[in-house]
């Protein structure tokens, strides 16, 4: 972090510094957390509620429960990190599976009279792609992907130093990657999150009889049919970030969650495959990086990105 020297007086300045308010919103839970306009977290809070039981009250509640933690702080604004459909512009989450009380959840509205503070709200996966612009290792560029990788997999993009947001878009985890593939949790066939999430890996790694069935036991294991199903994981990964590749080619992929997990051969065996789909030499070759935030803190500090985005 840069220090401005004590000494030199700014009279415009304000008198402490400001920080960046950001919130995850998941079923079952609240986080908040109070950041630095650097993106360190200075302070964080944490409410549950009962996803399938709740009334829009309890969701009140667990909201005010978590944004305690903003009391007593100076904020820029605050940033709401959400699962479901939201609709950034109305501020409201339109739908989340699973938790009836977020239909039609005004989320700016309820943290704004709570806090004070000016907030903003997008979907999770895609606001990570402002925690890495701001943060992390897309700062300097105007685009590149951010990718969530495990139990919730999702693409953000940024392009041309606007976050593609379009109404009704998705974050990806639906696109089709298989014609005949198996039966998805929306009711489709062959979605890329049939093939490319913590689900199929373990029910792969038990198919092939292997007693490890995570990603780091499967890596550390050194058996080489582990190694078979972890290097299939990773082509799947790339087969969507693939047609992201060939659509929007971002150059840059930052890989968040599971993929950590993976090592050094996960990560390069996605960014050869990746490298094999640009058709012509002149593009800029694409490259795989693995984000260094701590994975609980990666919605987060898209929340902060997003504060930071728009002031
Ligand atoms: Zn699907």
């Amino acid at each position: 972090m840069r220090l401005v020297p004590a000494a030199v007086p700014r009279p415009a300045a304000p008198a402490a510094p400001r920080r960046l308010g950001a919130v995850e919103l998941v079923p079952g839970r609240v986080r908040a957390a109070v950041l630095s306009v650097a993106g360190r977290v200075l302070d964080r809070a944490e409410a549950s509620y009962d996803a399938a039981g709740a009334t829009p009250a309890d969701i009140d509640a667990a909201l005010a429960g978590a944004a305690g933690v903003f009391a007593g702080h100076d904020l820029q604004g605050i940033g709401v990190a959400a699962a479901g459909l939201v609709d950034p512009g109305a501020g409201l989450i339109l739908e989340v599976n699973d938790v009836p009380a977020l239909h039609g959840y005004p989320v700016t509205e309820r943290l704004g009279a709570l806090t004070g503070a000016g907030v903003r709200v997008e979907h999770r996966a895609r606001l990570q792609v402002l925690g890495d612009r701001w943060f992390g290792a897309g700062r300097g560029r105007r685009t590149f992907a951010s990718v969530s990788t495990g139990e919730v997999l999702g693409v953000g993009v940024l392009y041309d130093g606007e976050v593609m947001a379009p109404p009704g878009g998705r974050s990806g985890a639906h696109m089709t990657v298989s014609a005949s593939g198996e039966r998805c949790t929306c009711g489709a066939r062959g979605c890329w999150k049939t093939v490319a999430t913590t689900g199929w890996l373990r029910a792969r790694a038990r198919a092939a009889g292997l007693p490890a069935v995570g990603l780091d036991a499967l890596v550390g294991s050194g058996d080489p049919l582990a190694g078979q199903v972890v290097d299939e994981y990773a082509h799947n990964l790339a087969l969507g970030l693939v047609n992201v590749q060939q659509l929007f080619a971002p150059g840059l992929f930052i890989l968040h969650g599971e993929a950590r997990e993976g090592g050094e051969r996960f990560r390069t065996v996605v960014e050869e495959r990746l490298r094999e789909a640009v058709a012509f030499t002149e593009a800029e070759q694409p490259r795989v990086l693995v984000g260094t935030a701590a994975v609980d803190d990666v919605a987060l500090l898209g929340g902060a990105g997003l504060v930071l985005s728009h002031l």
